[in-house]
Order: structure tokens, then sequence, then C-alpha cells
């Protein structure tokens, strides 16, 4: 039997693999086998190589062609193999060179007249390929650019199969073909704005601040038209910029849900903010045939925003526990489970009340009284306990506007220089720990002897707590906090005003 080999790349979730495919000419009566746990659309692979292979003016061997996809334990999903079953066919009959396919991975799907289409993924499949010491990939035209983002790796952009065959070495005359465009959604980049932009609201803009440094979890409660959007689309523009890691991570995820990458990397941290009426699928991922990373997924390295929040699905809203305690978000399906990574900052804001009028002075509530209770108990629970900052936002009076001075409060490129400075203390702090930022630290280590504040330091805190007017996870949110501007400041650990500021950063907590 002759065998032609070549390599492809199987993603599950944002995961990739090398594949060995193989494909093999056997004398039985002429047909097409496709075996190693192929999933419904690669099982429909056959129909567009063998169109494919015919409509680039090549010949389909007239011989019973197996095509073996190894580790056969490994699911494969999508029609990204077709570029490579078709190379391996060919190299089969003896069409291309076995030595030259063998070093290259083909990834891409077949149209049935033999050009290639791109898929999504290519950015991680390519990671993935250079990961495993490959160094040379085909790829379809339209995703050259993204493929090319990817640093250690040769990528070659190729419009159709015959072209792909002629530059393994096959002895064809070339055929210039229309390539096939990517369909992509645009990128919202809309202006993101800076914090200079925003008038009044100085204590939120400390506490997005102090957020930024620690990593900590946000949740705001305002009157509509408060600003909490306003304030929550500026917390990305002050946090650190990504390192190379996490910017082709970010990358990596919106490449999986079809966004559109470009040909730079953004070292911008994403902002996602789901819609209220958004699935749990929408929400941390799903799909039917590819599993795809939903908004919290995409949020990765950045920030989720949850504008009105008790607005979203209670099972939407649970779905955040797993990765608000791992940093990563797990999909089942039947045949596969998907991992994505989920290290976003949380920002959820709601109104007072369901009509929003529960603070306003000039304007009257007209929430049934128990409705009113009920509205932000949505919230409570684990998805709250795991947000060290609660603060309420209210709305700017004209009165406020007309004292206030008009200069701009801070811009974002300052607030950022500090948010750095900050996270570099602790970073230091905490280098010998699984910890990286002050969120993350548990509260019973904050309070254990090494890292114990002074009775006179924490005595207001202690007080607050023996009243009862804070609970002992409230104690430990104000710990973090209070550690949090000291690092701002600059100082060892926390004084009495760093305590004194983190009780009054959560005077929105009930
Ligand atoms: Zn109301």
């Amino acid at each position: 039997m002759t065998v032609g080999r070549t390599t492809a790349v199987a993603l599950l979730g944002l995961d990739g693999a090398l594949v060995e495919v193989e494909a093999g000419l056997g004398t039985q009566t002429p047909g097409f086998k496709l075996i190693g746990l192929p999933d419904s659309a690669l099982r429909e692979a056959e129909h567009r190589v063998r169109a494919g292979i015919l409509n680039s003016g090549l010949e389909f061997p007239i011989r019973h062609v197996t095509v073996n996809l190894s580790p056969a334990e490994l699911p494969k999903q999508g029609a990204g193999f077709d570029l490579a079953i078709a190379v391996a066919t060919l190299v089969a009959d003896g069409t291309i060179p076995v030595e030259s396919a063998r070093r290259t991975a083909h990834i891409g799907e077949l149209a049935l007249d033999g050009r290639i289409r791109p898929i999504r993924g290519i950015l991680p499949a390519v990671l993935a390929a250079a990961r495993a010491g490959v160094e040379q990939v085909v790829v379809p035209s339209a995703n050259e650019a993204e493929a090319s983002l990817v640093p250690g790796i040769r990528v070659m952009g190729a419009p159709s199969l015959r072209e792909v065959a002629i530059r393994l070495g096959a002895e064809l005359d070339s055929v210039p073909v229309e390539p096939i465009e990517a369909t992509v959604m645009p990128v919202v980049e809309s202006d993101p704005g800076d914090l200079s932009d925003v008038v009044g609201n100085r204590d939120a803009i400390d506490a997005l601040v102090v957020a930024a440094a620690g990593g900590h979890h946000v949740f705001m409660v305002g009157a509509p038209g408060a600003g909490k959007t306003m304030l929550a689309s500026r917390l990305p523009g002050i946090l650190p910029p990504l390192d190379e890691a996490a910017a082709l991570e970010v990358a990596s995820m919106r490449s999986l849900s079809g966004v559109e990458v470009g040909s730079d990397l953004t070292t911008r941290p994403p902002f996602e903010a789901p819609h209220h009426h958004a699935t749990a699928s929408a929400m941390i991922g799903g799909g039917s045939r590819v599993i795809r990373p939903g908004a919290a997924a995409r949020a990765s390295s950045g920030v989720l925003f949850l504008d009105e929040a008790p607005e979203f699905q209670t099972s939407v809203l649970d779905s955040l526990r797993q990765p608000l305690e791992s940093g990563r978000i797990s999909v089942e399906r039947a045949s596969a489970v998907a991992h994505f990574p989920a290290r976003f900052q949380l920002v959820l804001a709601a109104n007072p009340c369901p009509c929003g009028n529960a603070d306003s002075r000039d304007q009257r509530c007209d929430c049934p009284p128990m409705k009113r209770v009920n509205y932000l108990k949505k919230l409570s629970g684990p998805l709250l306990d795991r947000v060290d900052i609660r603060l309420r936002v209210p709305r700017v009076t004209a009165a406020q506007l007309r004292t206030q001075s008009t200069m701009p409060y801070t811009s974002s490129a300052d607030a950022r220089q500090r948010v750095v400075a900050a996270r570099s203390i602790a970073h230091h702090r905490w280098r010998e720990t699984p910890w990286q930022r002050n969120s993350q630290v548990p509260g019973s280590v904050l309070r254990s002897e090494r890292y114990r504040l002074p009775h006179a330091v924490s005595d207001p805190l202690d007080r607050a707590l023996e009243k009862g007017l804070i609970s002992m996870r409230g104690y430990d949110r104000t710990l973090r906090v209070a550690w949090t501007l000291a690092d701002l400041d600059g100082q060892d650990s926390p004084g009495l005003t760093h305590v004194g500021g983190a009780l009054r950063l959560r005077r929105g907590d009930a």
C-alpha cells in the first residue's frame, strides 16, 4: 500500500494538538474511508476533498483511499482538516513529493472548486503548531495575516489546492484564482475614552484605580445616567498593557469567535459587555459543532462588564462562579470538553431599584417595596462574595458641576502609571506564593501572623466587626483593599489611613 503523510492541527477550545494525517491507497474496490474519530463536519470531508482535487485539474486516485487521523482518541472538529487530507492523498498517488509534505502542517477547508476557505481559530492552531516544533504551515490566503502573528514559524498563505501542490513540488502550471475572503465580524473598537473625560464622581475614579491596582472585582450601584458604563469602559485603559503571551491569547479567542484579529496584536486589555439577554452559552461558550468561547473567555486578561446585572438570568450569573473561582472555563459536550482561560476582572453595575430612582432626590421611585428589596438580592451570595469593592455612583448634579474645578481629576495614562507601580509592589510581595494580585489572596493569609496589621491600625475594622457593621467576609475584603491602597502609596504595609480608605470604599456595601 502506498501511503502519503502530512500534519494538521486539532483544536479543542484554545488547546491545539498535532494530528498526523495518513492516506493509503489500497487495491480494493475504489472508495474513500475516513478513520480516527472525525465529527460530522469532518466526515463530509470526502466530498469536499474529491471535488476539490478534481476541480483543481488533478486526478483523484481510482483506488481505495483510506485516510487515518491519529492519535485516534483526540476529538477532531470542523472542516479544517480538508487541506491536509487532500495533500496526503496527492502524496500517496505521487503528485506531490513525499518529503516536502511531511515537514509542513496544512490547515484549511476546501471549497468544491479547489480553492481554500479560511477557518476560524487559525491563530491558536498555528500557535499550537509552532509550539510543537513545526517549522512551516500552509494556511488559507485570507488567514495569512492572522497566522503571521505567531512568532517562530514560516507561514505560507495559499488560495487553492493546486497552488499548494505546486509549492510542495508538484510539476503543474499555476492557475491564478481569486482567493476566498474571510467573513469576520469587525472588532468594535470604538474610542474607549479617557478618565480625564469623566466629570465629577472622583470617589468612583479612585475606586476604579484601586480596582485596577489590586485586580479587585467591582460592584457599582447608581441611577441610570450616573456614568457607570463610562467608568467601567475606562478600566481597560488603566490596566497594564498585555504582554506578548496574553496578547496572543486574547487574539486567539477573537479568532475562535470569528471576530477580526487584524495584522497587529493589540496590547490593550479586552473589554466585553454582554447584554443582559445573553444566554449562558453566549457568556461562557458553547456551540453545537465546534465549541466557541463566550464573552467571559474573551474578557480574559481584561474586563467583563455586566450592566444592569440583576436583569441577567440567574443561571447566566451562576455560570460565572466556576470561572471566578478557578480562572478557567470548561465547556462540556458529549464528545469533548473544551477549556478556555477566564481570568477577567468583573465589573457589575446595577440601578438601585428596577425603575432606577430609589436613590434620587428629585424623581420618585414607583417600585413596590418588595420588588425594590428583592432587586439587588438577586446578586447576593457566591457572586458578590468575590467582589471586593462596592460603591455607590451618584448622579452628578448641576450644582456640583458649577462648584467643581474644570481641571480633569486624572488622565488614564497617569492612573495607569500608578497602577503598574502598585502591581509591581504586590507582585514582589507575593512572589513566593501562588498569587500575584491582592484580590487573589485569601483572608486567612492576610489575618495570619506574617501579614496581620498592628492592633492600632486594624482597630476601626475590628470595631466594625464587633458592632456587626461588617461580616467576616466583608472584613477580609476590606483588608485586601487596604493592602492595595498601601501599594498605591508605596508603603510596606497598610496604615490607619489605608484601612480608613478601604472602609470608605465600601460605603455602598450592605
Ligand atoms: Zn424604583
